[in-house]
């Protein structure tokens, strides 16, 4: 009875740390998944500075945009761009748990340094972002806003 009792206890173990497992494993996926997403949306702008960002929540993507002119670069010579960021604070609301994806490629599609920018750090933590996973040349990198 005693044994039995000690058998169940340890199968129960094994079954949560393996839970545990696949967890982690599936997040890992879907960040680089969404991370992804951004670098297409990256590789999509028009922009010198070529910057994607994903807001998803969970397997939901809740908006995804380049960054883009303000105004025609032959119209006007400042070329001012609206930040991939700003983008999705524009097309959709932060819920609870949803995390923003940043990304910027090269001209030869490598991800590069796509940290946000202090005013998109302000911007996205007013809308209350509170992670924020952006590229690197040496992989991604995840900040945490507050
Ligand atoms: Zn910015």
């Amino acid at each position: 009875m005693f044994n039995n009792g000690r058998t169940m206890h340890s199968a129960r173990t094994r079954l949560l740390s393996k839970r545990a497992v696949r967890t982690k494993t599936e997040t890992v996926d879907m960040t680089a998944g969404w991370l992804r997403l951004a670098l297409k949306q990256a590789a999509r702008s028009p922009c010198r500075y070529r910057v994607g960002a994903v807001l998803a929540k969970g397997r939901r993507v809740l908006a995804q945009s380049s960054n883009r002119y303000r105004n025609h670069p032959g119209v006007d010579f400042r070329n001012a761009t609206f930040h991939a960021e700003e983008m999705i604070l524009r097309r959709a609301r932060i819920p609870k748990g949803a995390i923003v994806y940043v990304a910027r490629v090269n001209n030869a599609g490598v991800p590069m340094l796509a940290r946000p920018c202090s005013r998109c750090q302000r911007a996205l933590t007013s809308g209350g972002a509170k992670r924020v996973f952006y590229t690197t040349a040496a992989g991604p990198r995840l900040l945490v806003l507050g």
